[in-house]
């Protein structure tokens, strides 16, 4: 049976080591030991900070749901 999928390998939680700005919002300043969302695409990283990570997810979580929905929908 071949392994279970995921579609969202490239999502990771990590600690922040420098400080950077958030990727979603310049004025989000995320300091050394705080932690990000990293998101990889295409080899490069985007990183974001909590708030935007959790706003951002809680949506996607949503839209996910709406996709298996509709996928039970039309089967
Ligand atoms: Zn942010």
């Amino acid at each position: 049976m071949p392994r279970p999928k995921s579609f969202i390998k490239r999502l990771t939680v990590e600690r922040v080591a420098h400080a950077h700005n958030c990727q979603h919002n310049q004025k989000h300043r995320l300091e050394a030991g705080e932690v990000r969302l990293k998101v990889t695409i295409n080899r490069t990283n985007e990183n974001y900070c909590a708030n935007c990570a959790i706003q951002i997810l809680n949506r996607d979580i949503d839209k996910l749901r709406r996709l298996v929905q509709e996928i039970e929908s039309m089967r």
